[in-house]
C-alpha cells in the first residue's frame, strides 16, 4: 500500500545483472540506468582492491590498462565469478540511481539464469542485500524477457525464447507462467567477437583487440552475406603479426558473416536441440507463434533470417531486444502482488 501510494518516489529497482550490460528499472520511472558490467580496481598496499571506476568508464579501460589497475567483469557465463566484484558494483549503481532520494534500503527484484544453480542464485540474492537492499527478489530471467517482450506467458500456448547476451544464449519454453525447458549454451556476442579476432588473425596475420571486433560487429556484421548487396568496404586496424607494427586491412561483409558461422552454428545446435526436446503440441505452437529474440545478439544484421533458414521456425526479434529482460523485472516489480507466483522461492 505506501509503495504504490509513494509509487512516483519510491526507489525499489528492478535490476537486470547481465554478463555483459546492467540495467536498473524503477517504478514510475523507467530504465534509469544502462552500463557495461565492468569494474576497475586498483590493489592497495595492504592487499584490499579499490574500486576506482564502474561501467562505462571502468569498461573503456578493458586491455588498456596500466598493470596496478585491474578491469574486472563480475560476472561470467550469467552468473557471479566475482562476488566482491559483483557487490561493489552493485552497492554504486543502487547509489547512483538514488543519489536525490530519501529512501535508502530499495528492495531489489534481480533476475537470474534459468540454468543458475541454487548456490549461484543464492550468490546473487547475498550480493543484492549486502550492496544494501531491504528485500531482495529473484525472478527466472527468461520469464522476464517473456513479460518485457509481451508474450501471453499464462497462456497454455507455449512459447520461446532465445536470449543471445554477452556469454550465454539462454533457450527457454514457457506455458502457463513456467518455464518448462530450459538450456544455456556458452556461445553468444563475446564467442562472436572471438570468431572475429580469430579470423583476421588466421587469414590476414592481424591481431585486433575484442572491443575493435565487437565495434565492427555491431556496425557492420551479418550473420548472412548478401546475395547482391552494395560493396561496403570494411577497414580493420591491428598489429601485423609478422612484421609487428601497426597496420590496417579491408574486409567485405562476406568475410565478417564467414567469421561468425561457427558461432551461429552453435546457437542454431542449441536451438535444434531444445525443438527435439519439448513436447510436440509445444513445437506445433512455436511454429504458429514464432521464436522470440531478445539480448544484444538479436540486433546483429539478419540473425534472424539465418535461424529461420536453418531451423524452419519464423524467428521474430522482440522490441528493444537489449532492454526486454529489465522490462519485465520491472513490470514484476510493479506488480508484485498480482505477480508473486512468479518469484523465484527463497
Ligand atoms: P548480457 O545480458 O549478457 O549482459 P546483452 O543482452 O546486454 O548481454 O547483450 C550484449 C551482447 O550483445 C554483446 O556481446 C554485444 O556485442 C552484443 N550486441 C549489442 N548490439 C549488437 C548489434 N547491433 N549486433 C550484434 N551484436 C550486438
Ligand atoms: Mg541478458
Amino acid at each position: 500500500m505506501f509503495s504504490q501510494a509513494f509509487g512516483l518516489v519510491s526507489r525499489d529497482m528492478a535490476i537486470d545483472l547481465g554478463t555483459a550490460n546492467t540495467l536498473v528499472y524503477v517504478p514510475g520511472r523507467g530504465i534509469v540506468l544502462d552500463e557495461p558490467s565492468v569494474v576497475a580496481v586498483t590493489q592497495q598496499r595492504d592487499g584490499e582492491r579499490k574500486v576506482i571506476a564502474v561501467g562505462r568508464e571502468a569498461k573503456t579501460m578493458l586491455g588498456r590498462t596500466p598493470s596496478k589497475i585491474e578491469t574486472i567483469q563480475p560476472l561470467r557465463d550469467g552468473v557471479i565469478a566475482d562476488f566482491a566484484a559483483a557487490e561493489e558494483m552493485i552497492k554504486h549503481f543502487i547509489r547512483r540511481v538514488q543519489r536525490r532520494s530519501l529512501f535508502s534500503s530499495p528492495r531489489i527484484m534481480i533476475c537470474v539464469p534459468a540454468s543458475a544453480t541454487p548456490v549461484e542464485r543464492r550468490a546473487v540474492h547475498e550480493a543484492g542485500l549486502s550492496a544494501g537492499a531491504r528485500r531482495v527478489y529473484l525472478i527466472e530471467e527468461p520469464v522476464a524477457a517473456a513479460i518485457g517482450a509481451g508474450l501471453p506467458i499464462t497462456e497454455t500456448r507455449g512459447s520461446m525464447i532465445v536470449d543471445i547476451g554477452g556469454g550465454t544464449t539462454d533457450i527457454a519454453v514457457l506455458s502457463m507462467g513456467d518455464v518448462i525447458y530450459s538450456h544455456s549454451i556458452r556461445t553468444a556476442g563475446n564467442a562472436m567477437d572471438e570468431a572475429i579476432v580469430n579470423y583476421v588473425r588466421f587469414k590476414h596475420h592481424l591481431l585486433i583487440g575484442s572491443a575493435s571486433a565487437e565495434a565492427v560487429k555491431k556496425e557492420q556484421g551479418s550473420a548472412l552475406a548478401k546475395a547482391n548487396g552494395e560493396r561496403v568496404t570494411i577497414h580493420m586496424k591491428g598489429r601485423d603479426l609478422q612484421r609487428g607494427f601497426p597496420t590496417e586491412i579491408e574486409l567485405e561483409p562476406q568475410d565478417i558473416a564467414e567469421a561468425l558461422s561457427l558461432p551461429i552454428q552453435q546457437i542454431v545446435g542449441g536451438i535444434r536441440q531444445a525443438l527435439a526436446d519439448v513436447p510436440p503440441e509445444l513445437v506445433a505452437d512455436l511454429c504458429d507463434s514464432g521464436i522470440y529474440l531478445t539480448g544484444g545478439g538479436a540486433l546483429l544484421e539478419r540473425l534472424d533470417v539465418r535461424l529461420a533458414q536453418e531451423t524452419g521456425v519464423k524467428f521474430k526479434i522482440a522490441e528493444d531486444p537489449l532492454r526486454c529482460v529489465v522490462r519485465g523485472t520491472g513490470m514484476v516489480l510493479e506488480q508484485l502482488d498480482a505477480m508473486a507466483h512468479l518469484l523465484i522461492k527463497p
